[in-house]
C-alpha cells in the first residue's frame, strides 16, 4: 500500500503534527455518464455468476441488522452459501430494532412534488455536501423498491383513511416522504428482513452464528478471506473462511459512552479491518440527535431517543427569561416563551435538520435558558458548575388541534415511554429534550460497489461512510441499510465473486489465519492478565466524557489537542490497570466490553485527529473557529471538499490521510440555509 508522505502539503493542514498525507484515493467503480443512468449501467457492466457456480461460493456476512440481515437473505436467496454472524442471542435483536421514526422513499404519494432527484438533493444538502453524489443518487433511486419489497413481506406500515400507505415529514425536508409503523419502524422492518433470513436458514443457504463476535479479519494474499470469532458462550476462538467478507456491523456512537445506541454497539469489526489495511473515512462525523430525554444523573449508562417524528407536531421552546426556567412550564405565559426554531428558521421551523436543532438547543442552555434539573459539568479549568440541559417539546397546540386521541394514535408508544422513564405525563406537561449522540456518519471507506480498499471486503449500512456526509437526515439510515442489503450489494458483489472460483483455497493452516487467531488469543490473555484496580466501565465513561466534551457538538483546536493527550494517558492506564474478571472459557461480558473499549481508545483518538485537521464547521461537526457572524456553521469548500480516508500505520504511529475529492456534477454546491 502506498503511503507517500507529502510533508509540505500536510503541514498546511491544522493538526499536521498528528498525521502524514498520502496519495489521494478515488472511487473507480461508478461509471461515467448522466447520474440517472449510472446504476443501470453499473448493473449491466458488472460480471455475473451463474446459479450453478453460486452454490460453490461462500460469503461471510457479519451483522444481522437491516444491512446485514437483508444482504444475507438476498445472497442466500440468490444461491450463495452465506455464513451470518451476530453477537446477540438472535439476529432479531440487532440494534436496527431500536429505530422509531421511519424510512424515507421517493414515492410522491402526497403529491407534494417529491422525486428521486429531490430525495437525492435533500440528502446531499442535508449532509452538508460531504457525501458522495453517485452513491446518494442510487440510494434515492432504489428507495421506492424498498417500500414495495417491505410491503410484500407484510411490514405493517401506517395507512391513511383510504388504505394507502401514510407518510409523515422529518427534519431537513419540506415534503412528506417518510413511511412509518407507529414509533416502531425499525422493529417492523427488521422482522421483515428476519423472516426472509430465516427462510434461507431453513433452506440451508444461510448458516446462522448468533452469539459469535468477530474479533479479527483474515487477509490472505491481499484478499479478505475470513474472520476469527469468539463464541461468547463457551469462549472458543474459531476461524471461518469464505470467498468474500461483508461487514454490516453498525455504528460506533458508543465511543461517547452515553448515547442512544444499544449498549453492545461497538467498532471492533471495523477497527480490526482498519488495522488490517481498510481505510476509515470521516471518523469525526457524529450525528447528535436533538430529541433525546436529557441526562439526569451520574449513574446513567444510556440515553433514550424520542423519535424525531415528534417534531412534526411538537413545538420547541424555552422561557424568554432565565428567571422563569425553574417554573412549571404551564405557568409561563405564551408571550414569555421563545419558540426559537420557528423564530430563527421560519421556513423549516421545528423541522430544521438535526445538527441545527441540536446546536440551537445547546446555545439556549449555554445562555442560561435551559429547563429541567441542573446537572454537574466542568469548565475548562476543571471547576464544577451546574447547568440545566433541557428544552421543551410541547404538544399542547397539537392536542388542541388533533385531540388527545389523535396525538396518541401518532405517538402513543413514545409518550408512554417518556412517562415511564421520567415519571411525567407528556400529555399534560411538555416533554423535556436535549441532544445526544445518535449515529455515526463515518465508517470504513467504500467505493460505489461498497467494496473497501481491501479486495473482497465489503461494508454496508451504518458501518460504511458513503451516503450521509457530515450530517444524516432523519429516516435515511434505515433506507441505506435496506438499499445496501436488498439491492446494492447483491448486484455489485457478483463482479468480484465471478473470479473467486479461481482463488486458491485458504484454510486454518494459512499463515494469515494462524497470525489472526494467535493475535486474538494474545489480546484476550493480555486483557485477563492485567488484573488491575479499575473497572472497564469506569474507563469507558471517562473516555466518553473526553469525547463528548472535546469532540462532541462543538470542537476547538485547543480542545482537540487536549483530548488527544488525555486519551493517550487514559489508554496507557487502561492497559496497566484495567480489571477484567472471570475467564475466557465462559460467558464473560466484562471481557467482551474490555475488548471493545480497547478499540474505542484507538478510534476516539483518530476521531480527534480527523476533527482537528478539518478546520471548518460542517453538518454535526461545529468548529468554534469557523462560524458566521450570527453564529451559524461556516463550511470551507475551498479547503475541505473531500472525504478523509485514514490509513492505519501501526499502534502509536501517525495515520496517513488519503483524500477523496468530492465531485458534484448534478448538484450545485451552496451554503446550507434553512431560514
Ligand atoms: C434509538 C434509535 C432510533 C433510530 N431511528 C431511526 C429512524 O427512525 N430512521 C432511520 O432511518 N434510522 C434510525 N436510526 C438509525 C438506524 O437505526 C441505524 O443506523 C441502522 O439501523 C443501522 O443498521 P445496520 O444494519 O447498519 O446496523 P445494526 O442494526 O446496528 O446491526 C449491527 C449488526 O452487527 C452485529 N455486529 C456488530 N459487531 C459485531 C461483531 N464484532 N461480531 C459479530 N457481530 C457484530 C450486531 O450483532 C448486529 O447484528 C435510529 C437509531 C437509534 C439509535
Amino acid at each position: 500500500m502506498t503511503t507517500t508522505t507529502k510533508a509540505a502539503d500536510a503541514k498546511k493542514l491544522p493538526g499536521a503534527d498528528y498525521f502524514t498525507l498520502g496519495e489521494p484515493v478515488a472511487d473507480t467503480k461508478a461509471p461515467g455518464g448522466p447520474i440517472e443512468q449510472k446504476w443501470a449501467k453499473r448493473k449491466f457492466e458488472a460480471k455475473l455468476v451463474n446459479p450453478a457456480n453460486r452454490r460453490k461460493l461462500t460469503v461471510i456476512i457479519v451483522g444481522t441488522g437491516l444491512a446485514g440481515g437483508a444482504a444475507a437473505a438476498s445472497l442466500g436467496e440468490a444461491g450463495y452459501n452465506v455464513l451470518n454472524f451476530c453477537y446477540q442471542d438472535s439476529p432479531r435483536r440487532a440494534h436496527s430494532i431500536a429505530a422509531q421514526g421511519g424510512i424515507n422513499a421517493a414515492k410522491n404519494y402526497r403529491n407534494d412534488n417529491d422525486s428521486t432527484f429531490r430525495l437525492f438533493y435533500d440528502t446531499v444538502k442535508g449532509g452538508d455536501y460531504r457525501a458522495r453524489e453517485t452513491n446518494v443518487y442510487r440510494l434515492a433511486e432504489v428507495s421506492a423498491n424498498i417500500i414495495d419489497q417491505c410491503v410484500a413481506q407484510g411490514v405493517p406500515f401506517a395507512r391513511e383513511y383510504g388504505g394507502l400507505l401514510d407518510n409523515r415529514s422529518f427534519g431537513g425536508v419540506q415534503v412528506q416522504r417518510t413511511f412509518y409503523a407507529r414509533g416502531q419502524t425499525g422493529q417492523q422492518l427488521l422482522i421483515g428482513a428476519y423472516q426472509a433470513l430465516e427462510r434461507q436458514v431453513a433452506a440451508g443457504t444461510v448458516k446462522m452464528y448468533a452469539r459469535h463476535e468477530m474479533l479479527e479479519l483474515i487477509v490472505a494474499d491481499g484478499k479478505a478471506r475470513g474472520i476469527v470469532t469468539r463464541d461468547m458462550v463457551t469462549g472458543e476462538i474459531e476461524t471461518y473462511f469464505a470467498d468474500a467478507v461483508v461487514l454490516a456491523t453498525g455504528g460506533y456512537g458508543n465511543v461517547f459512552f452515553l448515547s442512544t445506541n444499544a449498549m453492545g454497539c461497538n467498532v471492533t469489526a471495523n477497527w480490526r479491518a482498519h488495522r488490517k489495511g481498510a481505510y476509515f473515512a470521516n471518523p469525526c462525523y457524529t450525528q447528535i440527535h436533538p430529541t433525546c430525554i436529557p441526562v439526569h444523573g451520574e449513574t446513567q449508562s444510556k440515553l433514550t431517543l424520542m423519535s424525531e417524528s415528534l417534531r412534526n407536531d411538537g413545538r420547541i421552546w424555552v422561557p424568554k427569561k432565565a428567571e422563569d426556567c425553574g417554573k412549571d412550564p404551564r405557568e409561563i405565559a405564551e408571550e414569555d416563551r421563545d419558540y426559537y426554531l420557528e423564530r430563527i428558521y421560519p421556513s423549516f421551523g421545528n423541522l430544521v435538520p438535526r445538527d441545527i436543532a441540536s446546536r440551537q438547543a445547546k446555545n439556549r442552555c449555554d445562555e442560561g435558558r435551559g429547563v429541567g434539573p441542573a446537572v454537574k459539568e466542568y469548565d475548562d479549568n476543571g471547576n464544577e458548575k451546574m447547568v440545566r440541559r433541557g428544552v421543551y417539546l410541547d404538544f399542547s397546540d397539537a392536542i388542541s388541534r388533533l385531540g388527545k386521541d389523535g396525538v396518541a394514535a401518532r405517538y402513543g408508544n413514545l409518550f408512554d415511554m417518556y412517562a415511564q422513564i421520567t415519571g411525567e405525563n407528556p400529555y399534560e406537561t411538555p416533554m423535556r429534550i436535549y441532544p445526544a449522540v445518535h449515529y455515526t456518519m463515518g465508517g470504513l471507506w467504500v467505493d460505489y460497489d461498497l467494496s473497501s480498499n481491501i479486495p473482497g471486503l465489503y461494508v454496508t449500512g451504518e458501518a460504511n461512510f458513503s451516503d450521509h456526509g457530515a450530517n444524516r437526515l432523519g429516516a435515511s439510515a434505515l433506507m441505506q441499510g435496506l438499499a445496501d442489503g436488498y439491492f446494492v450489494l447483491p448486484n455489485t458483489i457478483n463482479d468480484y465473486l465471478a473470479d473467486a472460483l479461481k482463488f486458491p483455497a485458504v484454510d486454518a493452516s494459512h499463515p494469515a489465519a494462524v497470525e489472526a487467531l494467535e493475535s486474538v488469543k494474545g489480546r484476550i490473555d493480555k486483557l485477563l492478565s492485567i488484573n488491575g484496580s479499575r473497572t472497564v466501565d469506569s474507563f469507558h465513561k471517562e473516555l466518553g466524557h473526553i469525547m463528548w466534551e472535546y469532540c462532541g457538538m462543538e470542537r476547538t483546536e485547543e480542545g482537540l489537542k487536549l483530548a488527544i493527550a488525555k486519551i493517550d494517558e487514559l489508554q496507557a492506564e487502561f492497559w496497566k490497570d484495567v480489571k477484567v474478571t472471570g475467564v475466557n472459557e465462559d460467558f464473560n461480558q466484562t471481557l467482551e466490553r474490555a475488548g471493545r473499549v480497547a478499540d474505542f481508545f484507538e478510534l476516539g483518538r483518530l476521531m480527534c485527529v480527523d476533527a482537528l485537521h478539518r478546520r471548518e464547521s460542517c453538518g454535526g461537526h461545529f468548529r468554534a473557529e469557523s462560524q458566521t457572524e450570527d453564529g451559524e456553521a461556516l463550511r470551507h469548500d475551498d479547503e475541505f471538499l473531500y472525504a478523509a480516508a485514514w490509513e492505519f500505520t501501526g499502534t502509536g504511529e501517525k495515520p496517513v490521510l488519503h483524500k477523496e475529492d468530492l465531485v458534484y456534477e448534478a448538484i450545485e454546491l451552496k451554503q446550507r440555509s434553512y431560514k
